[in-house]
């Protein structure tokens, strides 16, 4: 099978597209072909590769988990677990490879501002700070409901300079954000560019955002053979809106015996309405400008999701990720907050890593996976981010108030 998707016009099969109103295509026409140009260009390319090894700080590490291999291989498993140290990035996480390539982009087009939507404000704190770096104006839509909860990131960006608007329409949170930042662009379009924070959106975003997380899989590709001797048997990665997951499946998907497996947020569990899995719960619908599959009601209005991680609570999901789904090249499973919530704690006290929210949903599935598995076998867990920013999450369910 060819995975050189997606086609001219956007299309993962059935998936993806460019769903906007008249006013968008042709800005998004000028990106895509400003891209097909870029992503070629040895001076664009080498600038992006300056700034992936010395302002990010990659490569990042493949780690084996030996201590967290061996406490799980007592309870009848025993698979070895590798770990992606996403989390050993500036600013925490795998945001920040696609922000370093958009922002480089708006660089080269001769962009002035820069505009992003952000929920948790991971994705906002990771373009405030690039946009810090490259001295560009920078304005960061935020549902009025995350700024209130997320208040020690929306600090960090005003720290970074950047200007925070709260976002009042809506249910006042990640969608609604991201339907004010696609406004703002079509009316400041030509000094604006908006970087998207998922593999989400209109075409070319999904393939733009895909394209500069494929590092963390490229890395993997030299990393693997170099640290296990072989290809891993299985690689496990959360699914928010998919950035992280794809970014490692991508430069995998011509290698069928590497087992692909997406972790969606189960938050209650996919049989409440509570969680935030719409590959393994929901169904096909458009959202944010792409075909994909969603969680709607059975008027297509879009449900209110929950997980106990932030980055997670997304009532969509990338459309490459839909049509891997279908066509069966990845898997994706659903983990629950309790589960992930125990993964968290178990690798921070055995390994001395405290992992994201997000990426402790991954690590929870490895651990159902290598159960059942011999030490011959390997699986490598893309650790998204670190969990310092879910340490006020962690506390408050545990009673414990801090400053
Ligand atoms: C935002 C975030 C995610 C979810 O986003 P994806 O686009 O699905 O990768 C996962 N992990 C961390 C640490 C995040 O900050």
């Amino acid at each position: 099978m060819a995975y050189d998707f997606p086609d001219a016009r956007g299309h993962f099969g059935p998936y993806g597209g460019q769903f906007v109103a008249e006013t968008l295509m042709e800005p998004l026409a000028r990106l895509t072909e400003a891209y097909a140009r870029l992503k070629n260009d040895p001076a664009f390319l080498a600038e992006l590769d300056n700034d992936l090894r010395h302002y990010v700080g990659r490569p990042s590490p493949l780690y084996h988990a030996e201590r967290l291999t061996a406490k799980w291989a007592k309870n009848g498993g025993g698979a070895q677990i590798w770990l992606k140290r996403e989390d050993l990035n500036h600013t925490g996480a795998h945001k920040i490879n696609n922000t370093v390539g958009q922002a480089l982009l708006a660089k080269h087009l001769g962009k002035t501002r820069i505009i992003a939507e952000t929920g948790a404000g991971q994705h906002g704190v990771a373009t405030a700070t690039i946009a810090a770096r490259l001295g560009l104006k920078c304005v960061v839509y935020m549902g009025a409901e995350d700024v209130q909860r997320q208040s020690p990131n929306v600090y960090r960006m005003k720290l970074l300079g950047a200007e925070v608007i709260p976002v009042k329409s809506g249910t006042q949170t990640l969608k609604d954000a991201l339907n004010e930042a696609l406004r703002d662009w079509v009316t400041h379009v030509d000094d604006t560019f908006y970087i998207i924070g998922t593999v989400a959106g209109p075409h070319p975003y999904p393939m733009l955002v895909r394209d500069f997380n494929a590092v963390v899989g490229r890395e993997l590709l030299t990393q693997c053979p170099e640290r296990i001797g072989r290809l891993p048997d299985a690689m496990v990665a959360c699914v928010g809106g998919g950035s992280n997951a794809i970014g490692m499946f991508y430069p995998f998907l011509p290698h069928p015996e590497v087992r692909l497996v997406g972790v969606e947020a189960g938050g209650h569990g996919i049989d409440t309405p509570d969680h935030a899995a719409p590959l393994s719960a929901g169904m096909p619908g458009v959202l944010h400008g792409n075909k994909t599959y969603i969680m709607a009601n059975e008027d297509g209005q879009i449900s209110n999701t929950h997980s106990i991680s932030a980055g997670l609570d997304y009532p969509g999901v990338g459309p490459e990720h839909a049509w891997l789904k279908d066509s069966g090249r990845a898997q994706y499973v659903a983990v629950n907050d309790e589960p992930a919530l125990a993964a968290f704690h178990e690798l921070t006290r055995v390994e001395g890593i405290i992992p994201a929210l997000e990426s402790a949903h991954a690590l929870a599935y490895a651990q159902q996976m290598a159960t059942g598995l011999g030490p011959d076998h390997h699986i490598v867990v893309n650790l998204s981010g670190r969990g310092d920013k879910d340490i006020f999450t962690i506390a408050k369910r545990e009673g414990i108030e801090l400053l």
